[in-house]
Protein backbone atom coordinates (compact mmCIF):
# COMPACT_ATOMS: atom_id res chain seq x y z
CA UNK A 1 0.00 0.00 0.00
CA UNK A 2 2.77 2.20 0.67
CA UNK A 3 4.37 1.94 -2.12
CA UNK A 4 1.28 2.46 -4.27
CA UNK A 5 0.49 6.04 -2.53
CA UNK A 6 4.18 7.11 -3.03
CA UNK A 7 3.51 6.31 -6.76
CA UNK A 8 0.31 8.37 -6.74
CA UNK A 9 1.65 11.22 -5.20
CA UNK A 10 5.06 11.41 -7.48
CA UNK A 11 2.31 10.73 -10.27
CA UNK A 12 0.08 14.29 -9.04
CA UNK A 13 3.42 16.33 -8.72
CA UNK A 14 4.49 15.08 -12.09
CA UNK A 15 1.20 16.09 -13.48
CA UNK A 16 1.14 19.28 -11.84
CA UNK A 17 4.99 19.94 -13.23
CA UNK A 18 4.01 18.95 -16.24
CA UNK A 19 1.01 21.66 -16.91
CA UNK A 20 2.77 24.55 -15.29
CA UNK A 21 6.27 23.70 -17.28
CA UNK A 22 4.38 23.32 -20.76
CA UNK A 23 1.90 26.22 -19.88
CA UNK A 24 4.45 28.61 -18.59
CA UNK A 25 6.67 28.05 -22.22
CA UNK A 26 4.41 29.41 -24.50
CA UNK A 27 4.78 33.13 -23.87
CA UNK A 28 0.93 34.85 -23.39
CA UNK A 29 2.82 37.76 -25.85
CA UNK A 30 3.67 35.02 -28.75
CA UNK A 31 0.41 33.22 -28.41
CA UNK A 32 -1.62 36.16 -28.54
CA UNK A 33 0.33 37.64 -31.58
CA UNK A 34 -0.07 34.17 -33.34
CA UNK A 35 -4.02 34.47 -32.78
CA UNK A 36 -3.87 38.10 -34.09
CA UNK A 37 -4.74 37.71 -37.68
CA UNK A 38 -2.70 39.39 -40.56
CA UNK A 39 -2.87 42.00 -42.59
CA UNK A 40 -4.37 40.20 -45.63
CA UNK A 41 -6.64 38.20 -43.44
CA UNK A 42 -7.87 41.22 -41.77
CA UNK A 43 -8.19 43.00 -44.76
CA UNK A 44 -10.60 40.40 -46.42
CA UNK A 45 -12.19 39.83 -43.14
CA UNK A 46 -13.20 42.91 -42.49
CA UNK A 47 -13.94 44.63 -46.42
CA UNK A 48 -15.61 47.53 -44.97
CA UNK A 49 -12.89 48.49 -42.44
CA UNK A 50 -10.86 49.36 -46.01
CA UNK A 51 -10.68 52.28 -48.04
CA UNK A 52 -8.29 52.59 -50.60
CA UNK A 53 -4.83 52.46 -48.89
CA UNK A 54 -6.56 53.65 -45.63
CA UNK A 55 -7.18 50.69 -42.91
CA UNK A 56 -9.47 51.48 -40.36
CA UNK A 57 -10.24 50.29 -36.74
CA UNK A 58 -13.16 47.41 -36.63
CA UNK A 59 -13.17 48.40 -32.91
CA UNK A 60 -13.26 52.03 -32.97
CA UNK A 61 -12.96 53.26 -36.76
CA UNK A 62 -10.03 55.07 -35.95
CA UNK A 63 -8.04 55.61 -39.39
CA UNK A 64 -4.70 54.98 -37.87
CA UNK A 65 -2.58 52.12 -36.64
CA UNK A 66 0.17 51.77 -34.99
CA UNK A 67 3.61 49.45 -36.00
CA UNK A 68 5.09 48.02 -32.79
CA UNK A 69 6.92 45.14 -31.96
CA UNK A 70 5.36 42.55 -29.24
CA UNK A 71 8.19 42.56 -27.01
CA UNK A 72 10.33 45.38 -27.72
CA UNK A 73 10.54 47.60 -30.90
CA UNK A 74 12.95 45.79 -32.90
CA UNK A 75 11.11 42.77 -32.43
CA UNK A 76 10.34 40.37 -35.94
CA UNK A 77 6.96 39.88 -34.42
CA UNK A 78 5.08 43.25 -35.77
CA UNK A 79 1.33 44.01 -34.89
CA UNK A 80 -0.03 46.81 -35.85
CA UNK A 81 -2.50 48.66 -32.85
CA UNK A 82 -5.04 51.06 -33.30
CA UNK A 83 -3.54 54.87 -30.89
CA UNK A 84 -6.71 55.47 -29.96
CA UNK A 85 -8.56 52.20 -28.12
CA UNK A 86 -5.43 50.19 -27.80
CA UNK A 87 -6.65 47.34 -29.83
CA UNK A 88 -4.61 44.65 -31.29
CA UNK A 89 -5.65 44.46 -35.14
CA UNK A 90 -3.58 42.36 -36.79
CA UNK A 91 0.30 41.26 -37.25
CA UNK A 92 3.02 41.36 -39.56
CA UNK A 93 5.79 39.79 -39.65
CA UNK A 94 9.63 41.11 -40.87
CA UNK A 95 10.10 40.44 -44.44
CA UNK A 96 13.79 39.35 -44.34
CA UNK A 97 15.70 40.78 -47.25
CA UNK A 98 17.02 38.32 -49.79
CA UNK A 99 19.09 40.94 -51.69
CA UNK A 100 22.65 41.58 -50.65
CA UNK A 101 22.01 45.24 -50.55
CA UNK A 102 23.50 47.02 -47.34
CA UNK A 103 22.54 50.50 -46.24
CA UNK A 104 24.92 52.43 -44.70
CA UNK A 105 23.70 54.76 -41.50
CA UNK A 106 25.09 58.13 -41.96
CA UNK A 107 26.34 59.91 -39.01
CA UNK A 108 23.97 62.57 -37.54
ZN1 LIG B 1 -9.52 51.61 -32.45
Amino acid sequence: MDHLMLFVIVAVFAIFYWVYYTGSRKGACTTSWEALPTRAQYLAAHPEAVDGDIIFCIHCGHHQQLEVGVVHQADYRRQHICPRCKQALYRDEEQEESGGETVGSRPG
